[in-house]
C-alpha cells in the first residue's frame, strides 16, 4: 500500500496486473479482470457476451438491484427466476419454467445470472446442462462467493464469464471493487477494453510507451477499472482471505449447532460434504407457524438487545421498479414470496469474537421464548 503511494502510480498499473494474476491463481481462471465494482463486472460481462437491445436475461428474483438493473442498463429484458425456499438459489426447475414461460410468448433467453446465494453454489452441473440445451450463457454474480467451491472446483473457473465484488461487507474487500474471471480470451479482452473508455492501449501502457499520444478509441468504452491503490489492498486480503473464510465458517458453525434442532427456527443448508459454503451470509428461516410474531417483529426484537440483523433480500420482482416495468405480483414467483416472509441474517463477519457469536444466540433463544405459541 505505502509502495504503491510513494510509487506516485495511483491509478490503474502494475499492482492491478499482480493483483489479477494473484486473484486468477486463487480461483483457478485463466484470465482475471480488475474492475471498479461487481456491478461493473457483471456489465462488462453481458456486453462482451452481445447482450444488447430486445434480448432477455435470466435473473434470480432473490438478489442484490444491481444483479437486474446491469441488462436493463444495456436495453435488455429481464425475466426473473424463482428460487429454491431452502437454498434460496436457482436450480434446473426454476429456471426451466422461466424458459418455458419465455417460449409461450415467443422469447429466447440470451443469458442466466446465477447467483451464489450467501456463499453456496448454486447446482452448476445441472444449469450448466440446461444452458447447453437452451442455447444460454452462464454469467455468475459470485459477489458472495469469494472462496465457494462446486465439484471440488473454485467458483470463478466453472461459468463463461464470473463477477466478484470487494464492496466493503463482502468476503475480501478493497473498499469498493470487482472482478470478472473466464477461460475465453477474446470475453478477457473485451472486458479490459470497456472498462477503461475502449482505448487500444491502456492508461499505464501509454504512459510508460513513448509516444503515448498513439492510442485508438476501439468502442465506446466504460470508466470501471480498479485502482493500483485497492489493488495493494486486494492483494494484502487475498493473503488473508483463508483465514478470514475459516473464522466466518467457525461463526456459522456454532450457529448451526446452536439452532439446528430449535423449534421455530429453520438453520440454512451447508455445502455438500467435500465442498466450501463461503459463509457471505448467514440467514435463518422463522418457522412462522410455531411463532406469534412474524419476520419483521422478530428483527425489531432482536434490534432491541443491540444485535444487527437484516433481510437480504426483498425479491426484486417486489421492488417498485420491476412491480411496475413489468406488472409483476408478488406471488408471480411463489417460493420467493414465501422465503422473504420468513428470512433473517444474522451477524457473521471476520472479526467477531466468540463471545459475539454467542449474545447472538442467547437473544435470538430468548426472542424465541417470547414468541413462541
Ligand atoms: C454486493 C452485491 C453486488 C454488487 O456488488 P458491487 O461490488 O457493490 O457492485 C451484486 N450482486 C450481489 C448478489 C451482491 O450481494
Amino acid at each position: 500500500m505505502l509502495q504503491v503511494l510513494r510509487s506516485g502510480w495511483l491509478s490503474t498499473g502494475a499492482k492491478c496486473r499482480e493483483f489479477e494474476r494473484a486473484f486468477a491463481r486463487a480461483v483457478r481462471a485463466r484470465y482475471a479482470v480488475a474492475l471498479s465494482s461487481c456491478t461493473a463486472a457483471l456489465h462488462l460481462a453481458l456486453e462482451a457476451l452481445g447482450v444488447g437491445p430486445g434480448d432477455v436475461v435470466l435473473v434470480p428474483t432473490m438478489t442484490f438491484a444491481s444483479t437486474a438493473a446491469v441488462p436493463q442498463h444495456l436495453g435488455a429484458r429481464v425475466a426473473f427466476v424463482d428460487v429454491n425456499p431452502h437454498t434460496l438459489c436457482v436450480e434446473p426447475a426454476t429456471v426451466e419454467e422461466a424458459l418455458v414461460r419465455l417460449r409461450q410468448q415467443g422469447l429466447r433467453a440470451k443469458a442466466l445470472v446465477p447467483v451464489h446465494f450467501a456463499g453456496l453454489a448454486c447446482p452448476m452441473e445441472a444449469l450448466q446442462e440446461l444452458a447447453r440445451a437452451w442455447g444460454l450463457y452462464i454469467v455468475e454474480d459470485a459477489a458472495h462467493a469469494f472462496g465457494t467451491t462446486y465439484g471440488g472446483r473454485p467458483v470463478g473457473s466453472i461459468g463463461d464469464i464470473t463477477c466478484f465484488s470487494f464492496y466493503a461487507t463482502k468476503n475480501i474487500t478493497t473498499g469498493e471493487g470487482g472482478m470478472a474471471t473466464t477461460e475465453e480470451p477474446r470475453w478477457a479482452e473485451r472486458i479490459r477494453l470497456m472498462s477503461l473508455h475502449g482505448l487500444s492501449a491502456n492508461a499505464w501502457q501509454r504512459y510508460s510507451m513513448q509516444g503515448s499520444w498513439h492510442y485508438h478509441v476501439l468502442a465506446p468504452g466504460y470508466k470501471y477499472n480498479l485502482s493500483d491503490v485497492a489493488a495493494a489492498l486486494g492483494l494484502a486480503q487475498l493473503r488473508r482471505a483463508e483465514a478470514m473464510r475459516r473464522r466466518r465458517q467457525e461463526i456459522a458453525r456454532l450457529y448451526q449447532q446452536a439452532f439446528s434442532h430449535v423449534q421455530g427456527l429453520r438453520t440454512p443448508p451447508e455445502a455438500p460434504p467435500g465442498d466450501v459454503h463461503s459463509w457471505h451470509l448467514y440467514v435463518l428461516k422463522l418457522r412462522l407457524r410455531a411463532l406469534r410474531l412474524n419476520r419483521d417483529e422478530f428483527a425489531h426484537a432482536l434490534q432491541k438487545r443491540g444485535i444487527g440483523v437484516s433481510v437480504h433480500f426483498r425479491p426484486l420482482h417486489m421492488q417498485p421498479y420491476y412491480q411496475r416495468a413489468y406488472g409483476l405480483r408478488p406471488q408471480e414467483l411463489p417460493r420467493a414470496y414465501w422465503a422473504f416472509e420468513r428470512i433473517i441474517s444474522l451477524p457473521i463477519y471476520s472479526r467477531m469474537s466468540h463471545e459475539d457469536a454467542h449474545r447472538v444466540v442467547e437473544a435470538v433463544l430468548e426472542v424465541l421464548k417470547e414468541a413462541a405459541r
